[in-house]
């Protein structure tokens, strides 16, 4: 299960994300795939879908897309500790938070958030990553 059920009553059935903690009310079963990795609630998950696109059919909204993607990937990060260790998630994690770094701290302008995204990606150093850091790195 990706979210906390909450509360009694009505509203009982609303449930916050793990992710982002956002109290949301649940999906008609197999509404929505959830993303194979991320602790995304599925209402969050699909909402995320409703604002790419948005996006997707805005091209003024197009320039801050890497931005909303890196935003909502980190908080909903997934956890490498349960299950199968999924080097995606730590490897998802550490490139998203590279681009916000790259936006915030070196001023890097969010319109080339994707291109920047891409070959942050292609370099060999990331691809050669290890897996998650060990208990107490
Ligand atoms: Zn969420």
């Amino acid at each position: 299960m990706r979210a906390t059920e909450t509360g009694r009553g009505p509203e009982s059935r609303a449930a916050r994300c793990l992710g982002c903690g956002a109290l949301l009310p649940p999906l008609p079963a197999q509404a929505v795939a959830p993303h194979p990795y991320t602790t995304a609630f599925a209402t969050c998950w699909s909402a995320y879908g409703q604002l790419l696109a948005a996006q997707y059919t805005d091209p003024a909204r197009m320039l801050f897309h890497q931005l909303l993607v890196d935003a909502y990937v980190v908080q909903h990060p997934g956890d490498p500790t349960t299950g199968e260790r999924d080097r995606r998630v730590v490897q998802s994690v550490g490139i998203h938070l590279m681009t916000l770094c790259l936006f915030f701290e070196h001023e890097a302008d969010p319109a080339e958030g994707t291109g920047l995204h891409r070959r942050m990606v292609a370099r060999p150093a990331l691809a050669s990553c290890v897996g998650p850091p060990t208990e107490g790195t």
